[in-house]
């Protein structure tokens, strides 16, 4: 219980109020929600740094490294104080400002902290942040990262792209790098099942390619699938006849670049098979909802409501979907979403970069309504494990700031009589873990908790 202690009087530091006000938070709440040992939803964790050891490249099929530079939210930026207190309580750092030859003692002390913990160095971190299980959302898993504390969450666009992308890329500056990442992707999952080259016909390639590789990432552990896809495109998915995706499909297989008209109508096909196929096998479907990122990122593009169609679809209805991100800052978007019987949202990101008193007035609006689809998430990440910010640091500020933000919900609630104490412990609850451990049905791979 010791870092959970650690926690808690970190967070008393940093977080402490003016004695003659009341606190926003109660504080038998406040003890009650930092003791929950959380499920996060959504993150990016690096594999351990080990001796020889290639550098890990697989934490994010499109990383913000490959998009041109552009304008982060604050709470985001490498220089932002409220990574200080993560750096004092993981690594004793003993200072309170960035200060370079300060972030250099930072440095030093991370890099025998690696040396010392080896391949264990992940699941310390998870110790560090009252993380039971993380949802690792990468391109493979590795030595350091492993269930029960891991659980594999793949992405799944590129399978949307099987035919040549040339013209999609060249669409703006930021997907002219993605693209091609996505059809290097492909090749390796083909690689993955033993298929040499994409079959003539899209039956073919829907039988022969896309369902098993959902089938060999469920096979491997896998918990959900990833859409990243807002990156490259608007969510706003058609339903197009299946006679019309195979014409698109044979037509260019074989060479030649698709108009963008046809590629959509293909991706729009492909995009609810895989969803329809991730139902069947019990793979939620997580797909990226916020304003994030890069600076010809298409945000109208990106809104949850883009969604209904999707949602709306009764095939679709064996499928559940988690809009990660919570589709900030159209929460109420999101809220009007969570109604439908198989739709989920998670706080990932948010709990990492909005303040507490923000992330809680969005958390009672949907606390109030859907307290049994909203989800823990931190979305965890870095580049490389020496980044004086590592996914370990956003990570442990996002869960102190999520229990923060859900006690000052939770209070505020308590305190105008809407519900009782016990019921604010059960909904604590069920947002830090109990939400996830009943999506993914969790239950049986790891130790009880609250
Ligand atoms: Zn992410």
């Amino acid at each position: 219980m010791l870092p959970l202690t650690r926690v808690l009087a970190v967070a008393g530091l940093a977080l402490s109020v003016p004695l003659a006000a009341q606190s926003p938070v109660d504080s038998a709440l406040a003890g009650y929600i930092a003791g929950i040992r959380a499920i996060d939803n959504h993150a990016h964790p690096l594999l351990p740094t080990l001796p020889g050891a290639p550098a890990d490249t697989d934490y994010d099929a499109l990383p913000l490294g490959a998009i041109p530079p552009f304008p982060l939210p604050r709470g985001l930026s490498a220089d932002d104080p409220q990574w200080i207190p993560a750096w004092r309580a993981l690594y004793d750092y003993g200072f309170a400002d960035m200060d370079a030859a300060h972030v250099k003692t930072l440095l030093d002390a991370k890099a025998r902290l690696a040396r010392a913990q080896g391949v264990h160095a992940a699941e310390w971190a998870l110790d560090q942040m009252g993380t039971e299980v993380m949802l690792a959302n990468r391109v493979a898993m590795g030595p350091g990262l492993a269930p029960p504390r891991f659980r594999w969450v793949p992405f799944v666009d590129p399978l949307m792209y099987p035919l040549n992308t040339a013209a999609e890329a060249a669409g703006t500056p930021d997907t002219r790098s993605l693209y091609p990442r996505e059809s290097r992707l492909l090749r390796r999952y083909l690689r993955d099942i033993g298929v040499p080259a994409l079959p003539a016909t899209l039956d073919a390639y829907l039988a022969r390619v896309l369902v098993p590789t959902l089938e060999r990432a469920k096979r491997e552990g896998a918990v959900a699938v990833k859409f990243e896809v807002a990156y490259l495109r608007p969510l706003d998915f058609g339903d197009p006849p299946a006679a019309a995706a195979r014409a698109v499909y044979a037509r260019y297989v074989r060479g030649g670049t698709p108009t963008h008209a046809e590629y959509r109508t293909l991706e729009d096909y492909l995009f609810r098979t895989i969803a329809r196929e991730a139902g069947r096998l019990g793979l939620p479907v997580h797909i990226h909802c916020t304003d994030l990122a890069g600076g010809f990122y298409r945000i109208a593009g990106s809104t949850p409501l883009q969604l209904e169609g999707v949602l709306n679809d009764s095939t679709l209805r064996g499928t559940r979907f988690v809009l990660l991100h919570g589709g900030w800052p159209f929460v109420h978007q999101t809220l009007a979403l969570l109604t439908k019987p198989n739709v989920y949202a998670d706080i990932s990101m948010m709990s990492a970069y909005l303040s507490a008193h923000t992330l809680a007035d969005v958390l009672r609006e949907w606390l109030e309504e859907m307290p049994d689809r909203v989800l823990y998430g931190s979305d965890a990440f870095a580049e490389h494990n020496e980044d004086p910010v590592g996914w370990a640091d956003v990570g442990w500020v996002a869960s102190l700031k999520a229990r923060r933000a859900l006690g000052i919900a939770l209070t505020a609630m308590m305190r105008d009589h809407d519900i009782t104490r016990e019921r604010a412990q059960e909904i604590a609850v069920m947002v830090m873990r109990g939400n996830a451990v009943a999506l993914y049905g969790l239950g049986g791979g790891i130790a009880g908790n609250r």
